[in-house]
Parts: structure tokens; C-alpha cells; sequence
């Protein structure tokens, strides 16, 4: 998988020996000796940066913790996962680390594969979002920690005491909300059909954190639980945090290798537990802002802005997959070209935003007389493109008429003045599967061009040769 991991170890030997073990484990392995080069290199150029770093608290030009502070009040460095490695037994220096931003305190001398599995875990966090530091705004205009909304963690145990001890101790270290769920009811969050509007949703339930108890099922009953809360679509993206019972360096690997974010032991001071949680809670909350943000950035790059309806850079390819589906089957498709008569004119005489405000409406009145399975596009100003897959001659014809009548039928309101009729022409081609995509919408082109000769306000047909 790979992936630029920064040693940050002031001892030559600590380098080294990390060195070899990420470099076996196939890691491209970068060093810095001191809290200075770590930042320079941290906040480097993109194509630079590390994917995540390994930090000893230990350093000859400044504490470790000012390092973290320093790395995540830099936008450049603020979501680089960074795993602390500390000889350090006493909890105070591990808590002091986790408020400083560290995703992980491991102690030293590290178990390869408690470190490897970790390492593994935060990269495929990381990986998720790969490139996107390209996207706009990627790192930058997030809101600051303080202002976010508490987050949601649900316990999931058979024994209403585990939680009700957890809410106990966890009470005044943490703003987060904590309820309890049973098995059946965290799976059957798994399952629940949430679509991404569900989740902007306020008050709907979806838990940031689970915190997977064990009971007397013993560790396999948590292991199953985990794979089912990572595999469903309305959980996967929420941070599993197994609270065990005694586990050995093996049995932790093996859960962070299935997907958990953490593995802690229930016997942990309640105030380790609670940064512990508090960091799940930021980095599921990164995640959702970068996957939000992804999600915003696809959409501008298919959508035009005014009307809502694709754009050409979209219809392009939709075009061609809808012709090869034709080709496939044997069924014909129609392809319009669509476009608003004198439009110029609306412009000239009630202004720029009333033009806006007549193709928004005659986008509306388009979408709302064509079928979920047809492709609607604005493809140039006042121009759109209309294809409808398994539709001959008789299906096109009937579908533009009826375009043309709902554009012209009805006045368009405008804010002032009295209401404003338009007309559409529009070429229409049928390809029987054998002509280029170019080719038909060629056609289509041509035939727009005989509407608006023969008096605009009409549907011409051209057949497509094969
Ligand atoms: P025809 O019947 O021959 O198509 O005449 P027309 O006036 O519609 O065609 P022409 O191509 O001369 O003018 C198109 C006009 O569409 C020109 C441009 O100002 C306007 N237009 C293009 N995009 C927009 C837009 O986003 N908003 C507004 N308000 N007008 C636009
Ligand atoms: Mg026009
Ligand atoms: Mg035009």
C-alpha cells in the first residue's frame, strides 16, 4: 500500500532500527531529528508532505508536545495522522500527548505488530481522501475544534452496568453524548437505509464512536461485531473502538488489522479512555468533512450552477454509455438538441436575471416532462440536450411535441412586470444503433437549425444513418 511515513527520533539507532521495519513493510520512510525538521517537512509542498508521523516526545530543540500543538494549528499539517512513541510509563505524559493531538500513544519498545497494524489503519483512513489535498479548500476554512457539535458515541454491551459505569466515569471529561445500544440494535443502525441527506439530518442518531464492550461472549462476539458495523453502508464510516479485557500484543493487531480504530483495555484510566474517544470523535469528524467536501466537488464538476441540470462535461460520457447500451441491445435512442427562440431578446428587454430566471423555469418545465431514465443537460446558454434511451421515432416525437407545448403553454412569472411567454425549438435524431454519438447529435444539430428556419416554435426529425 505504501505510503510517506516520517521518523521523528532524536537517537541515530531509533531511526535506523524504524527505518528497516517500515521499509520491510513497503513504507517509504523519510527522518528528521528534531522538532524543527519535523515541522519544515511536515509543512512542506503537497507532493512532499509525509502520510503520517511517528513522533518521539523526546527531542533535543523542543518538547514533543509543542511539536503536535505546532503541527495541528498548521492547516498544511493539521490532518497528518501522528502516532507518538513514548518510553514514558506515567499516564500524565500520555494524556498531555493525546490533548496535544496525537491520534496514538504507542509505548516503547513498540511491538512491530501492534505499531504496523496501526500504521496500517491510520494510512487506510488517509488513503480514503488520496489527491484530495488538490481539491479547493482542502485543509483549509474548517471549522475549529471548539465549535463543534458534541459528538455521538453509543456503547454497545448486553449489560446496562458497562454503560452505565462508562457514563459514569466518563462524565465531566468529555461534552460528547454517550447511549447505550445492544448488539442487535448497533447492527440494525448498519442496516438502516440512511442516504446522505438522512445524515445532514439534525438529531438523527447516527453514533460517530461505537465502543464495541466485551462480554461474557468473549472477544470473538466483538470481532464479528466490528466487521458487520465497518461492512454496512450506514456505519462504516464511524470510528469502533473495542474496550477488552486483558489483550495480548496479537489479539490488538488482529482487531486494528479488521478495521477497529482503537483497542483499549477497560482497566485504562477513565481520562486516557476519554482522549482517547475524543480523538475518534475529530478524525471520524475529518472524515466526514473530507468525504462532504469530495462529494460537493464531483457535484460542481457535473452540475450547472443556475438550472441544477448537468452540464456538457457530463453529458458527454452519459451520452456515449446510453449509445453503447443501445448498440448492445439492438434498441434505438433519440437525441434533442433544445434550444429557447429570441432569448437574446428576453435579455435585451427585462434584463440579465430575468433571462436567469426563464431558463431556470424552462429547465423545470423540461425536467418535469421527461423520465428519471432520460438525459437532460444544459449544454450551452440557452441550449439543451435531451437523450432518451429504448425510444424511437413515435416515443421522440410524442416527448418533444409535448416539450414545446409546456415551455410555450404558460407564461413565465417574473418578479416584475407582466408574465413572459417563450418558445423552444428543437432537433430531434433517432439512431438505430449503427451511427457515431457525433454523428447523431449532428443530426440533431441540423435538425435544431430547419426549426429555427422554418419559424422556430417546432420539432424537426432527422433519421440517423447507420
Ligand atoms: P435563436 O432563436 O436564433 O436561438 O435566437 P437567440 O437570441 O436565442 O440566440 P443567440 O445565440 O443570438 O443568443 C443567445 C443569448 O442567450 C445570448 C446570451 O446573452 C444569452 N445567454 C446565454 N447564457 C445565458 C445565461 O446564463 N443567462 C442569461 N440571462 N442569458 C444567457
Ligand atoms: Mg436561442
Ligand atoms: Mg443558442
Amino acid at each position: 500500500m505504501g505510503g510517506r511515513i516520517l521518523i521523528v527520533d532524536d537517537v541515530a539507532t531509533n531511526r535506523i532500527v524504524y527505518r528497516a521495519r517500515l521499509s520491510a513493510a513497503f513504507y517509504d520512510p523519510v527522518l528528521a531529528s528534531d522538532g524543527e525538521s519535523c515541522l519544515e517537512a511536515a509543512q512542506s509542498g503537497v507532493g512532499s508532505r509525509p502520510d503520517l508521523i511517528l513522533l518521539d516526545l523526546n527531542l533535543p530543540d523542543m518538547p514533543g508536545h509543542e511539536v503536535l500543538r505546532r503541527l495541528r494549528a498548521d492547516p498544511r499539517s493539521r490532518d497528518i495522522p501522528v502516532i507518538v512513541l513514548t518510553a514514558a510509563q506515567d499516564a500524565a505524559a500520555r494524556l498531555a500527548a493525546f490533548a496535544a493531538g496525537a491520534d496514538d500513544v504507542i509505548l516503547k519498545p513498540a511491538s512491530d505488530r501492534v505499531l504496523l497494524a496501526r500504521v496500517r489503519n491510520l494510512m487506510r483512513s488517509q488513503a480514503e481522501f488520496a489527491g484530495d489535498a488538490a481539491l479547493p479548500g482542502a485543509g483549509f476554512a474548517e471549522a475549529p475544534a471548539s465549535f463543534e457539535p458534541p459528538g455521538m458515541l453509543a456503547v454497545v454491551t448486553a449489560l446496562p452496568s458497562v454503560a452505565a459505569d462508562l457514563q459514569a466515569a466518563l462524565t465531566g471529561l468529555m461534552r460528547d453524548r454517550l447511549v447505550a445500544l445492544t448488539r442487535t440494535q448497533a447492527l440494525a443502525e448498519g442496516l438502516a437505509d440512511t442516504t446522505i441527506s438522512d445524515r445532514a439530518t439534525p438529531g438523527r442518531s447516527q453514533a460517530d464512536v461505537f465502543i464495541v464492550a466485551e462480554d461474557d461472549s468473549g472477544p470473538g462476539a466483538s470481532l464479528r461485531l466490528l466487521s458487520e458495523l465497518k461492512s454496512h453502508q450506514a456505519t462504516r464510516h464511524a470510528a469502533v473502538c473495542l474496550l477488552v479485557r486483558g489483550s495480548t500484543h496479537e489479539s490488538a493487531a488482529m482487531a486494528l488489522d479488521l478495521g477497529a480504530d482503537d483497542v483499549v483495555d477497560q482497566s485504562i484510566p477513565a481520562a486516557e479512555l476519554a482522549v482517547r474517544l475524543r480523538s475518534l470523535v475529530r478524525r471520524k469528524r475529518l472524515g466526514d468533512r473530507q468525504r462532504a467536501r469530495m462529494q460537493d466537488s464531483l457535484r460542481l464538476a457535473m452540475v450547472d450552477p443556475l438550472t441544477g441540470l448537468y452540464n456538457r462535461r457530463y453529458a458527454g460520457p452519459h451520452l456515449s454509455a446510453i449509445a453503447a447500451r443501445a448498440a448492445e441491445t439492438g434498441t434505438p435512442y433519440a437525441v434533442m438538441v433544445v434550444d429557447l427562440d429570441r432569448f437574446k431578446r428576453v435579455n435585451d428587454l427585462h434584463g440579465h436575471a430575468a433571462g436567469d430566471l426563464v431558463l431556470v423555469e424552462v429547465a423545470r418545465r423540461l425536467t418535469a416532462n421527461l423520465r428519471d431514465s432520460d438525459l437532460l443537460a444544459r449544454i450551452g446558454g440557452e441550449e439543451f440536450l435531451i437523450v432518451l434511451p429504448s425510444s424511437g421515432m413515435a416515443d421522440a416525437r410524442r416527448v418533444a411535441e409535448r416539450l414545446c407545448q409546456a415551455v410555450e403553454e404558460r407564461p413565465i412569472r417574473l418578479p416584475s412586470g407582466p408574465g413572459l411567454t417563450v418558445t423552444v425549438s428543437i432537433g430531434v435524431a433517432v439512431s438505430d444503433g449503427g451511427a457515431s454519438v457525433d454523428a447523431v447529435v449532428e443530426q440533431a444539430d441540423l435538425a435544431l437549425l430547419d426549426s429555427k428556419v422554418s419559424g422556430r416554435n417546432q420539432v424537426t426529425f432527422r433519421l440517423s444513418a447507420a
